[in-house]
């Protein structure tokens, strides 16, 4: 529950959000309890139906909704879960529902690990959000409006602004307390610190080199009743072919086929189903082989992780937080991005809250931000760069005793295939609900360490 359904102290007049994406969206309705308006930038015609918009392009790719981040969004949206049933989006009881096929394990056990989270196409979910937002009339989202500069003080301390282009192309400066970077990319928080003498962050990055290929495909009749989704592996390190495939709304299954380092699916349905064929396991290939071909196939190339270290900074200028991919992209194979950023505006509605009586609450305000928001990276981000160094050609600084944490986790996972409750914590820790300290408890590395012996 937000701690501003119990006290919230106003902090100031306009806080300014550039980017309506979930992390934009979220941002918007954490600050909507603390400034008398909040103005989302979006240079995007927002959509009044739950289809796609040219600003987020990757939205056309399968995007899973981690637990973690359907818990900060229940807590930011109280009628949330309920209206994206509404909406269509298809429920799936963890462990049970989606067919997981591992390299050992065609299939791992399916059981039903006590929760329920929610299949749907990222624009669903971003229309979803969306329709929270209205029930804020203090939340105002200015579509097709681009920003253009962030403005600081003379003395470069604080943000004062945000310059944006119109839709008629005017240009207008909008006076701002606070401005939320969640444009993804976070080039005008780079720009903000180079003209006011700051440093560039450090970044860590993983070159991971993931290609996505996706159909839209509607569910045949004659579709498995035993598994709603499937996720197929591949054979690391010797192929990077994988492939997931969830049920989204009206009855439609969203495919994507993935590769890395070169290797991707073909563009043309011949091609793709050429490449589902050539999969460690013919699940996909033989629910998809007959059905209508798509018009189209959408791709996305993700070159690298890119983790921007703006804790590291002596400084930010008051007022200014970069939040979501402008901080960090991740991986997006391990479908972390949209849950992160949806926690990192959970964090600053905490806050704010804390905040609200001091007598200048936004000072200091990125400090604290970031001593949250990093614990809530790490984690992810070491889960993705375990798994990504198991290729080769990966780019990067790899993890110390990376051989060995491959070992443990291969170990771990035949454990948890005979083990519901190690089943269950592996996937807590997954989905963000655990920490990855819960896996190294002396009695489950005892029992990790057994199975390696084992098998040796
Ligand atoms: C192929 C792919 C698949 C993915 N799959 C998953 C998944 O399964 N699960 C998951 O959790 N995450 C996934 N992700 C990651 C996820 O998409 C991002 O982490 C998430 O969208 C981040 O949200 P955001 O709000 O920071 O940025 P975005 O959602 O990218 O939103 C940025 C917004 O800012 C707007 N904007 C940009 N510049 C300006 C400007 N100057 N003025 C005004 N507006 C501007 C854009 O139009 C856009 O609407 C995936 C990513 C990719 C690439």
């Amino acid at each position: 529950m937000l701690e501003a359904l119990a006290v919230s102290i106003p902090i100031g007049k306009q806080a300014i959000v550039i980017g309506a994406g979930i992390g934009g969206l979220s941002a918007a309705r954490a600050l909507a309890d603390y400034f008398e308006q909040v103005m989302v930038l979006e240079r995007d015609t927002m959509p009044v139906a739950p289809i796609h918009r040219v600003g987020t392009p990757q939205a056309q790719h399968v995007h899973g909704l981690l637990a973690s981040g359907l818990n900060a969004l229940r807590a930011l949206f109280p009628n949330f879960e309920q209206d994206l049933v509404q909406a269509g989006a298809v429920p799936l009881r963890a462990g049970l529902d989606v067919r997981v096929e591992r390299p050992e394990f065609n299939p791992f056990p399916q059981r039903d690990l006590g929760w329920i989270g929610y299949s749907m196409s990222r624009p669903l979910l971003e229309h979803t959000v969306r329709q929270q937002l209205k029930g804020h009339r203090n939340i105002i989202v200015r579509q097709q409006c681009r920003a253009e500069n962030v403005l600081a003080t003379s003395d470069g301390g604080r943000v004062r602004a945000v310059q944006c282009e119109n839709r008629d192309g005017t240009s207008e400066l909008l006076t701002a307390d606070i401005v939320i970077d969640a444009s993804g990319r976070g080039n005008l928080t780079l720009a903000l610190l180079k003209s006011t003498n700051r440093p560039r962050p450090e970044e860590t990055v993983i070159g991971v080199d993931c290609h996505y290929t996706t159909a839209l495909i509607a569910i045949p009749p004659t579709a498995p009743t035993d598994w709603k989704g499937v996720f197929t592996f591949p054979e690391a390190p010797a192929s990077t072919c994988g492939a997931l495939m969830l049920p989204i709304e009206n009855n439609r299954w969203i495919a994507t086929l993935g590769g890395r380092h070169g290797v991707s699916a073909s563009g043309e349905w011949e091609g793709f189903l050429r490449y589902a064929k050539q999969l460690r396991t013919s699940t996909v290939y033989d629910a998809i082989k007959h059905c209508t071909p798509p018009e189209r196939l959408p791709q996305f190339g993700f070159p690298e992780s890119v983790w921007r270290h703006f804790e590291r900074l002596p400084d930010l200028p008051i007022g200014l937080l970069p939040l979501g991919d402008a901080i960090c992209r991740f991986n997006p194979v391990y479908g972390q991005g949209m849950s992160v950023a949806v926690q990192e505006a959970s964090v600053l509605h905490r806050l704010l809250n804390a905040r609200s009586a001091l007598g200048d609450p936004l000072v200091g305000l990125s400090a604290a931000f970031f001593q949250e928001a990093v614990p809530l990276i790490e984690a992810p981000w070491a889960i993705a760069a375990s798994l990504d160094f198991i290729y080769p050609q990966t780019r990067g600084e790899r993890p110390a005793n990376i051989e060995g944490a491959h070992k443990f986790g291969r170990a771990l996972n035949r454990i948890a295939a005979r083990d519901p409750a190690v089943h269950k914590l592996t996937i807590e820790v997954q989905h963000l609900l655990k920490p990855r300290g819960a896996l190294l408890t002396p009695e489950l590395v005892d029992r990790v360490q057994a199975e390696i012996a084992a098998v040796c």
